[in-house]
């Protein structure tokens, strides 16, 4: 949680360098987490898109299975690559329910069948994997195992959260976050629908209300507000990703109001990606503020700037190299948010630049990231070699270099890329935490019935 600017802030600072000193030389209590946390992964679209492969699968490794970075339809998730993966200690696994659902029933079931199939999965491979249901238990297992830690969360709430019970009930399962909205309107809201054709066609009312004129009505609806208020009540957070421009402010409004910490775990930056998927400076100001955070897609395809603002326009064009559709689109979308959450909004808190914050406050201001493997998209494409931008081979030699983001076995290398071209990645280590701490909050603030 943020605290106020002049209220005791150099006692603080005092209290957390001596506990620093005492228990760690980088000032982090032994119990907390730095840790490349993926906020989320689909391994389980099969259940609701049959023609998807089967995730957390295991491949024999004499025969590995041939992969490209163009891999919207394709399973990329296989076992051999989530486990002891450098490049990410724990997994979000997000069900996805069809779009057009209609029965309550069968949403509860084919969720269910997903969070159970993780589940099964680890508890078939205990030596490698485990599912947290707790804040504490993901400390837990990140400090006494070595394991690879998933945690269940739910994209796409429609027909799902009906009551305070149905809250509850997820809740019961270890789901940590639900994002209310995906790709269409529901009895909850209106979905930030991006340019380009796809988006437009499965969200047909949504296109429809948009262009008919009724835009105003694509607002957060008095059962979305309901929702918010169920799940928060049991201990679930709310990521507001997805959501259209109308119904996000209406749900930052709503959460204010409540006192309810939003997140945001795949949205975009308006100043680059300006369309309805694209966090303006002021949401991602209020999120932050409200005590949530932000968590950024890794995709280059989805980070691709969309009219970007002038001055991110010239920085494009001033930069020696950018491949478009590549990592090089993280790191630019990345370092352009870190620099407005650490060099605006730090210094109009507490008047003070962020490199002189305790690191329990630095963790506030953490920046999480999302790979969206099997979320109806492609990673990023090579920098180098047929498919990139640049002739020759980089030094050293890089799988993600010449082919692209073609599996999460190769996130460890995104991370690696980015930190050999000097890339601070404290903040999506720090996220970890965050999330950590934000997540017990809301259990710590669960009603009971
Ligand atoms: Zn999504």
């Amino acid at each position: 949680m943020l605290i106020p600017v002049n209220l005791g802030r150099s006692f603080w600072a005092v209290f957390l360098l001596w506990l620093g000193v005492l228990l760690r030389p980088e000032g982090i209590a032994a119990q907390e987490v730095r840790e490349f946390m993926d906020l989320q992964i689909h391994t389980t679209m099969h259940i609701p898109y049959w023609f998807f492969g089967d995730g957390l699968e295991y491949f024999d490794p004499e025969d590995p299975p041939k992969l490209k970075n163009k891999h919207r339809f394709k399973n990329v998730n296989y076992a051999n690559f989530l486990e002891d993966n450098p490049g990410a200690r724990i997994f979000v696994n997000g069900t996805i329910l069809p779009e057009l659902i209609a029965s309550k029933k069968r949403a509860r079931r084919l969720t269910l069948e997903q969070i159970r199939y993780v589940n099964d999965f680890a508890d078939a491979h205990p030596d490698k994997f485990v599912v947290a249901r707790t804040p504490e238990k993901v400390r837990r297992y990140v400090h006494e195992t070595d394991k690879t830690i998933f945690i269940h969360s739910i994209e796409g709430a429609k027909r799902l959260i009906n009551s305070a019970e149905d809250a509850r009930f997820w809740a019961d399962q270890g789901v940590a976050f639900v994002t209310l909205l995906h790709l269409v309107d529901t009895e909850h809201g209106a979905s930030g629908i991006k340019p380009g054709f796809l988006g437009g066609v499965i969200n047909f009312k949504g296109t429809f209300k948009k262009l008919f004129g009724a835009a105003k009505k694509r607002g957060l609806k008095e059962k979305g507000k309901q929702a918010i208020r169920w799940l928060a009540d049991a201990g679930i957070m709310i990521d507001i990703t997805h959501m259209s421009e109308l119904t996000r402010r209406d749900a930052l409004d709503f959460m204010e109001a409540e006192n309810i910490p939003p997140i945001a775990t795949h949205d975009l930056f308006r100043p680059i990606q300006q369309h309805a998927r694209g966090l303006s400076r002021e949401d991602i100001r209020r999120i932050y503020q409200q005590g949530g955070f932000i968590a950024l897609p890794l995709s280059g395809e989805v980070l691709e700037p969309y009219r970007p603002e002038a001055p991110y326009q010239q920085m494009l064009e001033q930069l020696d190299r950018h491949c478009t559709g590549s990592i090089d689109e993280f790191k630019f979308t990345y370092q352009a948010v870190k620099s407005f959450l650490e060099n605006e909004l730090v210094l109009s808190n507490y008047q003070e630049p962020f490199s002189d914050l305790p690191e329990a406050q630095k963790v506030d201001w953490a920046i999480g990231f999302q790979s969206d493997f099997n979320g109806w998209l492609s990673h990023s494409r090579p920098r180098y070699g047929e498919r990139g931008c640049y002739e020759g081979r980089p030094y050293p030699l890089q799988q993600l270099e010449v082919q692209g983001l073609v599996h999460p076995g190769l996130l460890g290398e995104h991370w690696e890329v980015l930190r050999a071209e000097e890339v601070d990645l404290e903040p999506i280590r720090r996220a970890s935490e965050k999330f950590l701490q934000l997540w017990q909050h809301f259990m710590d603030h669960r009603q009971q019935n």
